[in-house]
């Protein structure tokens, strides 16, 4: 059905005042015959303004262009409307032609665009923001499609990598898996996760640069997607976590060290009581299981603080730290454990071995400390310094325990010093 031309007019008219679009129109002159409130808003003159005025002082389109005008035209431009404001606008213009072409004048639609140009604007500044994000971040950023091939990478992550520059990345690394990981084990777990699991991935690797040495890094990583859902590679980022890395190994270390330094006993060098206790509690336990003898062997020195008396305080230190370095060289089985077991007093533990064996082990320990002939005036047994051993055998049971195994030892002890020192006592139990 057809509308008549009127009515269309008259619609058309409503749809440029609701979308307060400007319409103005001007005879061969120039004059302005129309002028509504959408051109009133856009250029700030009034119906009544415009009166004896000429459009091309009205709008920004010079008097020659708009004389000129034979077909419809657009001109976008940037302009100082007559309330000073700026504003950006479209402005349409075409020839009112009658029915045998000839022109009747001229016909302006216009249109504010100044809100458009100012999300677009915000766009690009939103844009560079990621931009320089990008190329300033201190983490590894990359985008790595299907076929593991970089697309894109900042500058952070070239030079984690060691290669020369982002470019030179996206441009070597055309299989992401092989190329950047430093153990290919690593790559699995990490390609699994993103491409099968379609994890967030998280972990801990080492990367393989350029030159093929490593660096430490803590990945992420997260599929992405095209405008139809299908996922179409990941997003990553690369922290160089190497320094952490370090001092973590450092720590650990120190940690060793520090473990080691509290079971070993500061002046002899030797493992101190605490590392005697673990050690004689976990043989007894073994021991117990196999039904096994296990002995020990408490030593003292003769007459040593009439040593220290003689020759002072160091010299006592330098003589406890020969017997317990001649007390360990005594004992040869692997299992078997010297210990200080306080002040001058030392112990040994020894696993698998029989009372005669033990006292074999605490005779040998004897007459190697003497023969270090270490002068000692004041000892009422002999002119050199002595121990005295207590030797104890037990297999452990029901009714014993790894305590009554020491305290017998020390009752041998105390049975060879009230026997005249400089000897071994050995004693068991059945
Ligand atoms: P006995 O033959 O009966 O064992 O006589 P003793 O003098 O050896 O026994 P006592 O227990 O009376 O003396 C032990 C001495 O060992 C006392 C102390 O001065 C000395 N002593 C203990 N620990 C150390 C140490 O770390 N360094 C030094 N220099 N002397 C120590
Ligand atoms: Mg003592
Ligand atoms: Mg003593």
């Amino acid at each position: 059905m057809y509308f008549k031309l009127i009515d269309r007019i008259l619609a058309l008219g409503n749809l440029i005042g609701q979308a307060r679009l400007a319409y103005i129109e001007a005879d061969n002159e120039l004059q302005v015959s129309s002028w509504n409130q959408g051109a009133m808003d856009l250029f700030g003159y009034t119906e009544d303004d415009t009166i004896g005025r000429f459009l091309n002082e009205l709008i920004p389109i010079s008097k020659r262009e708009l004389n000129n005008c034979k077909k419809s035209q657009l001109l976008t431009c940037s302009h100082i409307n007559h309330n000073g404001q700026e504003i950006q606008c479209d402005i349409f213009y075409a020839p009112i032609m009658n029915t045998k072409g000839e022109k009747l004048g001229i016909a302006v639609l216009a249109k504010d665009i100044s809100a458009r140009l100012k999300d677009k604007a915000s766009l690009k500044q939103q844009e560079q923001h990621l931009r320089d994000i990008f190329g300033f971040a201190p983490i590894g950023i990359y985008h790595v499609n299907m076929e593991g091939e970089i697309l894109s990478a900042n500058p952070e992550y070239a030079w984690m990598l060691g290669y020369e520059s982002a470019e030179v990345v996206a441009e070597q690394i055309t299989d992401f898996a092989a190329q950047t990981f430093f153990d290919p084990e690593k790559a699995d777990e990490f390609m699994f996760g993103v491409f099968e699991a379609e994890e967030v991935i998280r972990f801990r690797c080492r990367l393989k640069r350029k030159d093929n040495s490593f660096v430490w890094a803590l990945c992420y990583a997260k599929a992405t997607h095209d405008g139809s859902g299908r996922m179409d590679g990941f997003n990553g980022f690369s922290i160089d976590i190497s320094d952490t890395v370090r001092a973590e190994q450092e720590l650990k270390k120190v940690n060793e060290k520090l473990k080691m330094l509290s079971v070993i006993d500061g002046l002899t060098q030797i493992p101190n009581r605490r590392r005697f206790d673990e050690y004689l509690e976990s043989e007894w336990k073994r021991h117990y299981r196999d039904k096994d003898k296990i002995s020990v062997v408490l030593s003292d020195i003769d007459f040593f603080k009439l040593y220290n008396d003689n020759y002072g305080h160091q010299a006592g230190d330098d003589c406890l730290k020969k017997v317990a370095q001649a007390i360990q060289d005594s004992a040869h089985r692997s299992a078997d454990l010297a210990a200080r077991y306080g002040g001058e007093e030392f112990v040994l533990v020894l696993p698998r071995t029989d009372a005669g064996g033990a006292m074999a082990v605490a005779e040998k320990v004897r007459i190697n400390v003497m023969n270090l002939e270490i002068a000692h005036e004041k000892s009422k047994v002999n002119d050199h310094v002595t121990l005295s051993l207590g030797v104890a055998t037990m297999v452990p049971g029901k009714d014993n325990s790894a305590e009554d195994l020491v305290a017998l030892s020390d009752q041998a002890l105390y049975e060879a010093k009230e026997n005249g020192r400089n000897q071994s006592i050995s004693k068991k139990s059945d």
